[in-house]
């Protein structure tokens, strides 16, 4: 544990529970260890009769800025216990078995859990939501952004054809995921709006409020009620394909990790946090 604190905070305000992403110093980036934190704060909510709706927040000047790769409490190559999966532990595996079984649990098998969770979420997105960031916003019922907010999956820069949980097509129309992923832009929170990701935008300072308002009138409706409507709406998004996309999408990822370990340096073609910044910085100055 290299954190000081813990990463991730939980509190409650009327029927709300607020969950906190407690990196500041690292914009959130997501390790295992806040992963699971992150599971443990949602399961409290769930099982807690009080709660009837939940947000997920970044401390700091951002949501979150994906998943850590490369800051000093990176865990890539620790245990870590199983909840989403019934895989074995990656930690000592060889090749892609490494990989293909860490991300099963963590990222595809973590975002579907959360997905599924029967209680409502909003994702309150403030400043940078980049990359494995867009997983847990997406996670999420429903998506408010501050007017500061921006989005960006630039993974194709690795080689990689977007992040584990592969909503893209799904979350905007597949022009627009298209556009998303070659160009890896950030887009503002008014554009993710125009493309129907987001579900609103509000100006910086009212971000909280406004998620706030909105947490305590869906909190207020009755549990059965919204548990049931959010799987309708979960099951209509898999029969249009979504899940199935996302497996086979898992495939091509894992194809892709596969081979830039055989082509470059590892399976990330060789680019972290400060690799990517500078390549992002270089392009927005051409
Ligand atoms: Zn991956």
């Amino acid at each position: 544990m290299t954190d000081p604190q813990p990463t991730v905070l939980y509190e409650q305000v009327g029927r709300v529970a607020v969950i906190t992403m407690h990196r500041p110093e690292f914009r959130n980036a997501q390790n295992a260890v806040m992963t699971y934190a992150l599971d443990d704060a949602f399961t409290r909510a769930v099982t807690d009769d009080s709660v009837g709706a939940i947000v997920l927040r970044g401390e700091g000047k951002h949501f979150s800025a994906g998943h850590d790769i490369g800051t000093p409490g990176r865990d890539i190559h620790e245990s870590f216990e199983r909840r989403a999966t019934t895989w074995w532990d990656h930690a000592d595996k060889p090749g892609g078995e490494n990989m293909f079984v860490r991300e099963q649990e963590l990222y595809l098998g973590m975002c579907r859990r959360w997905r599924e969770l029967p209680k409502p979420t909003i994702a309150q997105v403030h400043g940078a939501c980049i990359a494995g960031a867009l997983m847990l916003a997406w996670s999420c019922d429903l998506i408010v952004a501050s007017d500061d907010a921006f989005f960006s999956d630039p993974v194709v820069r690795m080689g990689i054809p977007g992040v584990e949980y592969f909503a893209h097509p799904y979350v905007m129309p597949p022009r627009w995921a298209k556009e998303f992923l070659y160009l890896g832009e950030r887009w503002p929170a008014q554009r993710a709006l125009d493309a129907g990701m987001i579900n609103r935008v509000v100006p910086r300072d009212d971000l909280a409020d406004a998620v706030m308002a909105m947490a305590e009138k869906i909190a207020a409706m009755p549990r059965m009620g919204l548990a049931l409507t959010k799987k309708a709406i979960n099951q209509a998004e898999d029969r249009m394909g979504m899940r199935d996309t996302m497996d086979s999408t898992f495939a091509l990822h894992h194809f892709a990790h596969a081979h830039n370990a055989l082509s470059s340096d590892d399976h990330l073609q060789g680019q972290d946090a400060k690799s990517m910044a500078a390549a992002y910085k270089k392009k927005s100055e051409s």
